[in-house]
């Protein structure tokens, strides 16, 4: 077997698997990450590498590297998280460096959307596809590109912000950025939840708001509806930009599913300009909560191609 440790540091959780290079899961372990510094917090994410290790039943003699997905700002070359604003007090970790002192491997850094995008290009829904669109809607909204089969990174592999299009620029301000109007200050969980309770209801997270909206509650819905439209609003933005072949969207707030990717498919096929809105389709992550494991895994798979095709 060739595999790959995969981690994943995410604002809420961290998750670690083992991924052989036909993308298929070996094990899968999830833990919450507790507030605190980079040493703590990486201490308890190499524990748990250790764990998924174990749990594949496989040896440590089969994996040959370490790929970690974080969400940026980050120096992916480096492998260095710069100050992600989901993981306070982290500022300049060298996390690839660490990962490798650790395991005694060698490891990538790769922005985590960017990473899930390489993730759903190789193995999951956008195989086939030449160039696709990840978009993952989860506290934040992250992306990732893949443009004529390769991914892309922009020039530290901070490109492909997708959830920093903006959808009003006198709108709602963005935590994220800071800035206003941003797709994610209107479609993230986090904002999804903040706009149903300015608007008096008592539903605390965006799964209660989509059931709510389910159930036909005014309130509930109007909220939703606003969702749909900043949504489609910013993929259109997004498709005449690419033309992508495929939107793949992941995330907890993807699994919506039809109640919010129906609406949006149909919307943005008609406001996109031809021929880019006609070729697009747009569908959820194949691999659900495990698409950050795979996507780190295939940012291995991934550099170990590059090499080999410019040497
Ligand atoms: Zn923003």
């Amino acid at each position: 077997m060739r595999a790959a440790l995969a981690l994943d540091i995410g604002g809420t959780k961290l998750a670690a698997g083992v991924v052989d290079d036909t993308g298929r899961v070996h094990s899968f372990v999830v833990a919450p990450r507790r507030a605190g510094g980079p040493e703590r917090g990486l201490g308890r994410l190499c524990a748990l590498g250790g764990g998924a290790v174990y749990g594949s039943g496989g040896a440590w003699s089969e994996i040959r590297a370490v790929g970690i997905g974080c969400g940026g700002p980050l120096d992916s070359s480096r492998g260095v998280l710069l100050s992600p604003p989901h993981l306070p007090g982290w500022r300049d970790v060298p996390v690839t460096e660490l990962a490798q002192d650790a395991y005694d491997r060698p490891a990538v850094l790769e922005n985590d959307a960017t990473a899930a995008a390489a993730g759903e290009y190789r193995y999951g829904a956008g195989v086939g596809t030449n160039t696709m669109v990840y978009l993952t809607i989860s506290t934040g909204v992250g992306g990732g590109v893949v443009i004529d089969g390769r991914l892309y990174r922009g020039t530290m592999g901070n490109g492909g912000e997708l959830g920093h299009v903006t959808v009003d620029w006198h709108g709602r301000r963005c935590k994220g950025c800071g800035r206003l109007g941003c797709l994610e200050a209107y479609v993230s969980g986090t904002s999804i939840a903040e706009r149903a309770r300015e608007a008096g209801l008592d539903l605390a997270t965006a799964e209660d708001v989509a059931r709510a909206a389910r159930a036909g509650e005014p309130g509930a819905r109007a909220v939703w509806e606003e969702t749909v439209e900043a949504l489609a609003c910013g993929l259109t933005s997004i498709v005449n930009l690419f033309e992508p072949e495929l939107v793949v969207v992941g995330g907890g707030v993807s699994r919506s599913g039809e109640q919010l990717l129906g609406p949006v498919r149909e919307s943005v096929r008609t406001s996109s300009m031809a021929p880019a809105a006609k070729g697009v389709d747009i569908v959820a992550s194949a691999f659900g909560e495990r698409v950050g494991v795979v996507g780190a895994a295939a940012i291995v798979y991934d550099r170990e191609a590059l090499k080999e095709a410019h040497g």
